[in-house]
């Protein structure tokens, strides 16, 4: 259906830039896709996609032409055009479906002539639409499977038949989620489109790993991500992502629990999701009771999971892998999993057990470890207050990454000392150290080892009485600025 209207689009002027040389030089260009979509449901599109029936080098010649930088490094006819501050348009040649005979790729890919052709080939009604500025505030609009109306009904619907557009290509069934799931509230999938991901669900396996990752962190990126999961178990394509956390669904947990283990680690992950907090956090949330199913012992409220965290922590490694997670990426998921359910409470756990969990889970993953356990207190549906405790171990873990208030930051030592002054060692030499270090407490730019020399030399004029009462009062300042050091640390924190 092709029809004339007046719209008022925010589009900004380098794509629309981009339209009218492409028009100018003779070529047909249509705003298309994901931007189309968005700009129907007044969301500010991310990236703006154009597509021609211009071939590849004749859609880099029209920009050559202009002095504007191109590139065109891909088997799909996108031509990517850069204008200034890095704002790139996508210009794509119009393509036909072709087939998928491996599921992973198009076998070869079909330039068409047609816009419509184009369209067909597109996976959902609400992303095959196409529009082209005619003039001030008028659009063309070519909209042949009705998506207009189902952006206004809020409807994920193939277009065509969805079993056959599914076969070509199954990762557009984990597409139809992660669109219900990330274009806001009311979103659902049409009924019938919906019948046949369950029919085919298992087929998911057929697509590559990296494509379903995409996805998948789409899903986990969005406000929604617990819904998305949810979605996906219904759907029956979890099990051919992550069985792993499929395996808690029903499985009971203890008296700390109202849930059992898959809803909790969904309720974790929703926590997670509507706070903001990073991908790894996230993902760790999802993750983190993985390891329970099969550490299971006893039943009823007295149950047991010993080792859950290390067995999760293994489980979510092999996962990430096979999902073809980047290396770093892992790491940092697979920790949080693995200390997960570290212990703390004011009083009771001291400085050595602190600092021992820090050097193994890492102060730069502090941080994350700290909302991690926050979303594990909120998911668990029965949270004890816990903040403080938490503000105290924040307390904690600065105070033993804090540097010491030690001789050792001195750029002088005992050795130094007993050269400069050409002494034997004795108890002289420590009361010499305690005297620059009050000396460079009170001022850092002291700490040379120049100024700490000539103070030095200074010190040896004086009698052993003096010395001592010098000594006696460095003792007391350096006591006093590591106790207001302190109480800092705590106000910072709000602990006492
Ligand atoms: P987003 O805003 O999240 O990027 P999008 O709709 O732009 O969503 P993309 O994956 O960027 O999604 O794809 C751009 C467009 O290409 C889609 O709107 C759709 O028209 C088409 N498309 C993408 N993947 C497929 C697919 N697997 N099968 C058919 N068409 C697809
Ligand atoms: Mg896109």
């Amino acid at each position: 259906m092709k029809q004339t209207k007046k719209l008022k689009f925010n589009i900004p002027d380098y794509a629309l830039f981009a339209l009218e040389k492409m028009k100018e030089k003779g070529f047909e260009a249509y705003i298309v896709g994901g931007c189309t979509r968005d700009l129907f449901m007044s969301k500010e599109p991310s990236d703006w996609d154009i597509a021609t029936n211009a071939r590849p080098e004749q859609t880099q010649a029209v920009f050559k032409f202009q002095n504007i930088k191109t590139f065109y490094e891909n088997d799909f006819g996108t031509v990517g055009v850069v204008f200034p501050e890095n704002n790139v348009v996508e210009i794509t040649t119009y393509r036909s479906e072709s087939t998928y005979s491996d599921y992973r790729h198009p076998d070869k890919v079909v330039w068409s002539r047609h816009i419509e052709e184009d369209l067909k080939r597109r996976d959902f009604t609400i992303n095959a639409i196409a529009i082209s500025p005619l003039g001030k505030e008028e659009f063309e609009i070519i909209d042949l499977f009705f998506g207009l109306k189902d952006i206004k009904n809020k409807v994920i619907r193939t277009v065509g038949k969805p079993e056959e557009r599914f076969s070509e290509d199954f990762l557009r069934m984990m597409r139809a989620v992660r669109f219900e799931n990330t274009l806001g509230k009311g979103w659902k999938i049409e009924e019938n489109t919906e019948k046949a991901i369950i029919k085919y669900s298992y087929l998911l396996e057929k697509s590559s790993k990296e494509r379903i990752r995409d996805e998948l962190i789409k899903i986990i990126m969005s406000e929604n991500a617990a819904q998305g999961i949810e979605t996906l178990r219904k759907t029956g394509l979890l099990s051919h992502i992550m069985p792993e956390l499929e395996k808690g669904f029903g499985v009971k947990q203890n008296k700390h629990h109202v849930y059992d283990c898959y809803r909790h680690n969904l309720e974790c992950l929703n926590y997670a999701a509507k706070k903001g907090l990073d991908s790894h956090v996230r993902m760790a949330a999802l993750l983190h009771d993985i390891g329970k199913p099969t550490t299971k012992k006893g039943t009823g409220e007295n149950a047991t999971f010993y080792n859950h965290e290390m067995v999760g922590a293994k489980m979510a490694e092999k996962m990430l892998n096979r999902l073809k997670f980047p290396k770093k990426d892992i790491d940092k998921i697979v920790n949080l999993v693995r200390y997960h359910l570290f212990y703390y409470n004011v009083d009771e756990v001291g400085e050595s057990s602190v600092r021992r969990l820090v050097r193994k889970a890492g102060i730069e993953n502090m941080e994350d470890l700290l909302q991690l356990r926050m979303a594990d207190r909120i998911g668990s549906g029965c949270p004890k207050a816990e903040p403080y405790k938490l503000r105290h171990l924040k307390y904690m873990i600065e105070k033993v990454s804090q540097d010491p208030i030690s001789v050792k930051m001195l750029k002088i030592n005992g050795n130094d000392i007993m050269q400069i002054l050409k002494t034997e060692p004795g108890p002289k030499i420590g009361q010499l150290l305690d005297i620059l270090l009050e000396e460079v407490l009170k001022n850092p730019k002291n700490n040379t080892k120049k100024h700490l020399t000539d103070k030095l030399m200074e010190l040896s004029k004086l009698k052993d009485k003096d010395l001592l009462k010098l000594t006696q009062k460095a003792k007391k300042e350096i006591d006093k600025i590591e106790t207001k050091q302190d109480q800092m640390t705590k106000e910072r924190y709000w602990v006492t």
